[in-house]
């Protein structure tokens, strides 16, 4: 039987849905009703196609817009346009994220600029901008995609680790001072999903570390994660639901792992 979320009419943000785990949740925020706007890079004919295609399956309305996530007036820019479109913000998902790979003391600083401006800078740019909104209208949902990574580390990730564990940090941070508000704040910490950006670890770690492909998927990506798979977008999607429906209204401050068990270990 499907659940029904409550979420008919609701307006969501998600940084970051051209791709990969933010377009699998802004799809399945759009198949409960919820009206939502797209953002990232990619080719324009591609989004607006995959646009399209989100709205005529869901019937929700679906926007987008290109807000370049390392550009803070392009962020708030993006929460006043969901904002004054759609009439309404009840949720935020800052999912947006790069990855580069390498050794701490190779590390390229540019890279490092990046990698916290999209993950970490951004999620406190667009909290900013969508807390008053969500004050006024006395209830919201912030959920930030950290990662496992925000939990425990790995070798040649130091940048990546900083960030998501900064993700974590900043939510409980926020979680504690929103608490009366009707305003939860929680972050999901999922293992490894095959997506665009693990593909590109793939290739990178293969290089880092002198191995073939196949090796890094068996040896060093899934070594980590004892069920072997890797995490489906529907395993995301319904944590994601949960915390923004009114049964996930006592969850705030939470760091969810969805990981296949790899933090466990
Ligand atoms: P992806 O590469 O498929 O998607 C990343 C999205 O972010 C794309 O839409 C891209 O255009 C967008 N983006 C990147 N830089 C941007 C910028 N400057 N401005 C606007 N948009 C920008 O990656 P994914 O695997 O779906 O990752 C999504 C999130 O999930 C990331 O925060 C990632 O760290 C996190 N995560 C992924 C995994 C995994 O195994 N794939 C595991 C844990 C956490």
């Amino acid at each position: 039987m499907a659940v029904d979320y409550h979420l008919e009419g609701h307006v969501a943000v998600i940084t970051g849905s051209t791709s990969g785990i933010g377009q699998a949740l802004a799809t399945a925020l759009a198949e409960q009703g919820v009206n939502v706007v797209l953002n990232g890079f990619g080719d324009p004919a591609k989004i607006e196609a995959d646009r399209q295609a989100i709205q005529q399956k869901t019937n929700a309305r679906v926007l987008y817009h290109a807000a370049d996530m390392t550009k803070p007036e392009e962020i708030r820019d993006l929460v006043a346009y969901a904002h004054r479109e759609l009439g309404r913000l009840d949720i935020l998902v800052n999912n947006a994220g790069i990855q580069h790979v390498a050794a701490v003391d190779d590390y390229p600083e540019d890279k490092w600029d990046a990698l916290i401006a999209v993950i970490l800078s951004s999620t406190f740019h667009a909290s900013k901008a969508a807390i008053p909104i969500m004050k006024a209208q006395g209830r919201g949902r912030i959920v930030n995609i950290a990662s496992a990574h925000g939990l425990v580390a790995s070798a040649f990730k130091a940048p990546y680790c900083a960030a998501k564990f900064g993700v974590v940090g900043f939510t409980k941070s926020c979680a504690v001072e929103l608490a009366r508000t009707g305003i939860t704040v929680n972050a999901i910490c999922p293992g490894y999903v095959k997506t665009p950006l693990i593909e590109g670890q793939i290739v990178d770690q293969a290089k880092t570390r002198g191995i073939t492909p196949e090796r890094v998927v068996e040896d060093v990506i899934l070594a980590a994660q004892p069920t072997k798979t890797f995490v489906e977008y529907q395993n995301l999607a319904g944590m994601l639901l949960y915390l923004v429906s009114d049964m996930g209204s006592a969850a705030t401050g939470a760091a969810l792992s969805v990981d296949g068990g790899w933090t466990a270990t």
